[in-house]
């Protein structure tokens, strides 16, 4: 399958990672639609919020997405799903939006 998603977390396409663990891997978004933005994917593939089960990984990518809030001491941001074509979704591996307004220091 032709996932872009899927080949970032085989590490066969470069991506700017700020989070990764055994089931979840964060990166920077390659169009920032904020100064901050951050996406939040499973590691297995799951195509949308739409799909079975995908409410069971979205509790990890919400801890992951506070974890890197804390500790680059963000204090308001938005979390966003888009879920299907029609909702804004570009590409169809599940995945959480971290966007913040005003840019933030990359450790
Ligand atoms: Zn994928």
């Amino acid at each position: 399958m032709d996932c872009l998603f899927c080949k970032i977390i085989k590490k066969e396409l470069p991506a700017e990672i700020v989070y990764e663990d055994e089931t979840i891997l964060a990166f920077k978004d390659i169009h920032p639609k904020a100064p901050f933005h951050i996406l939040i994917v499973p590691k297995k593939h799951i195509d949308s919020i739409k799909s079975n089960g995908a409410e069971r990984v979205v509790g990890g990518l919400v801890s992951v997405a506070k974890e890197i809030a804390q500790k680059r001491k963000i204090e308001g941001y938005k979390l966003v799903f888009n879920v299907g074509k029609e909702g804004g979704q570009v590409v169809n591996h599940l995945h959480l939006h971290l966007l913040v307004g005003k840019p933030v220091e990359m450790p």
